[in-house]
């Protein structure tokens, strides 16, 4: 795992490193939500059927699957789609995944992760009824 002085040097979204520093701390957010009083239960609030773990709002929710599926090279789906937490952030901070020929995978993948977890909260807080495979658009623009 990176150390926190190297995060710190990434272009990535606070909210990312936020994760990470939750993860490596033990606190998923699902339980810190609980705790803050904020909700009695850790139901994600877009399926209603799983705990929402940090890996189930970023990766593991099916429709979120649809939209790695199309960013991630397929012969990268077996790692990508089973590594845990940590793992899954070191492994797409350090090589290039994309189905497309990209020079950053890195970028991709924090501003993908990034516009996730604004799109979760959107549903949870607003109603939204957008799907993950509409940022496709706005991912690679
Ligand atoms: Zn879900």
């Amino acid at each position: 795992m990176m150390e926190r002085s190297a995060l710190n040097q990434l272009t990535i979204p606070s909210a990312l490193i936020k994760i990470i520093h939750e993860e490596r701390c033990g606190a998923r957010y699902g339980n810190a939500k609980v705790k803050r009083g904020f909700s009695d239960c850790d139901i994600c609030p877009r399926c209603k059927c799983n705990c929402e773990s940090s890996l189930h709002a970023l990766r593991d929710y099916r429709m979120v699957r649809c939209l790695w599926s199309r960013l991630v090279d397929r012969k990268h789906w077996s790692s990508f789609f089973n590594l845990n937490l940590s793992e899954w952030i070191e492994l797409n901070l350090s090589k290039s995944l994309g189905s497309e020929n990209e020079h950053n995978w890195s970028d991709t993948f924090a501003i993908s992760c990034w516009l996730l977890w604004k799109q979760r909260n959107n549903i949870e807080f607003n109603n939204s009824m957008e799907k993950p495979i509409a940022l496709v658009t706005r991912i690679y623009s």
